[in-house]
């Protein structure tokens, strides 16, 4: 099994079936059914059609909040490896990659060999198999704009195939395939440019990082370096010795509010002045829920019951930051502060994470 991902570290723990905190980056969840592990394509499916229902995908458990009470299904552990050029011009590269490959692997081998496209991406934990999913995206940057397609194994239909990239329903941190469990992917296309340069910084921050302007470009190597700075300072980059990033990356997913509930969120923080925004197709307006968060009186560090707290270096995780809370907890102090706003600025919070057996 790859150590890049969260697994069993005490003998109590490795007993089949162990509990799922031991696979998830939260190190939360209950005991499972069964737990299988699929080390290629073929056996993900084998796994898949074998197994007695209920059936849980997993793979680096960096994107789910699991119940106390577990999952009592069938649990099947993503860990395929591998990648391969599938097709290649003067410009550009298509690479397959298996869905158990670990991302950050991925990333940084299309930086050292010259692909631009997802070096932005650099430093988000899990697999790559995952990133359709909810469309994985950081500093300005999205998966949606690399992947081609999406081979998958369709349980419905008991059959693989490729998914185009236009049939994937890629959106802001959403696709086909998320909150459905039909399709289990397989591996993933990307098509990434042959360049020594990344592609034009669009976020200001990475781009004052790089001391470079909104729209430049720079070298590959150094924006991945750039990236994982930026996200080291805000516990983004999964640290054993860290309880700041024994979470799910951001908790909550920025609200994108329609022009009259953006007007009614600028009335009611009027005395904090205009918060953070980012314009959408058809006026649609993006903000942040980080803001949202803090100005509804939950600061960095600030604790919830029972060793679940949010991090130190970023409003938008919740942690289990004791390392042995619940997840009963996690969803209290989640609750809290989805209430909080809600009661001060009338814009609902949603959870970027899949629930698994809980609710928030
Ligand atoms: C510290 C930290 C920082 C993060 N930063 C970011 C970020 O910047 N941007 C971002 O977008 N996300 C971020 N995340 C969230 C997470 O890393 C990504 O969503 C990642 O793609 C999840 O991959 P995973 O393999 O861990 O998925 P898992 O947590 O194992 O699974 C997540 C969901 O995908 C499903 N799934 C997984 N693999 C497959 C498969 N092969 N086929 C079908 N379904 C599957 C699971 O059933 C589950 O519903 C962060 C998380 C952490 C802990």
């Amino acid at each position: 099994m790859s150590d890049a991902y969260a697994q069993p570290t005490t003998e109590a723990d490795r007993a089949i079936p162990g509990p799922l905190a031991s696979y998830t980056t939260l190190r939360m969840g209950g005991p499972a059914g069964r737990i299988v592990t699929a080390a290629s394509a073929d056996e993900i499916v084998r796994a898949v059609r074998a197994a007695e229902e209920p059936i849980l995908v997993l793979a680096g458990g960096s994107n789910v909040v699991i119940s106390d009470t577990g999952f009592a299904g069938t649990v099947v552990l993503v860990r395929s490896r591998g990648l391969r050029v599938v097709a290649e011009d003067a410009t550009s590269v298509t690479v397959r990659v298996e869905a158990g490959e670990p991302w950050d692997d991925l990333v940084a081998a299309t930086v050292a060999n010259g692909w631009a496209g997802l070096e932005c991406l650099s430093g988000v934990p899990g697999s790559t198999g995952a990133t359709p999913i909810q469309n994985v995206g950081a500093y300005g940057q999205e998966v949606a704009e690399t992947i081609t397609g999406v081979e998958v194994y369709d349980r419905a239909e008991d059959t693989r195939y490729l998914i185009p990239a236009t049939d994937c329903g890629f959106a802001y941190r959403g696709s086909i395939f998320k909150y459905r469990d039909r399709w289990v992917v397989l591996s993933v296309d990307f098509r990434l440019t042959k360049s020594p340069l990344s592609g034009p910084v669009r976020y200001a921050e990475l781009a004052r990082a790089l001391g470079v302007e909104v729209g430049d470009r720079v070298a590959l190597a150094d924006a991945r370096a750039a990236v994982l700075r930026l996200r080291a300072g805000k516990g983004m980059v999964l640290d054993a010795a860290d309880p700041d990033t024994r979470s799910v990356g951001s908790f909550f997913t920025n609200p994108v509010l329609d022009p009259a509930t953006y007007e009614s969120l600028r009335e009611r923080a009027a005395d904090l002045g205009d918060p953070p925004n980012w314009p959408g197709a058809d006026g649609m307006v993006k903000v942040s829920a980080a803001w949202l968060i803090d100005k509804a009186g939950f600061a960095k560090g600030h604790p919830g019951p029972d060793g679940v707290a949010i991090s130190g270096k970023h409003t938008l995780a919740l942690t289990n930051h004791s390392g042995t809370a619940s997840t009963a907890d996690l969803l209290t102090l989640a609750a809290t502060i989805r209430d909080e706003v809600y009661a001060r600025f009338g814009v609902t919070l949603h959870p970027e994470p899949v629930l698994i057996n809980c609710t928030l």
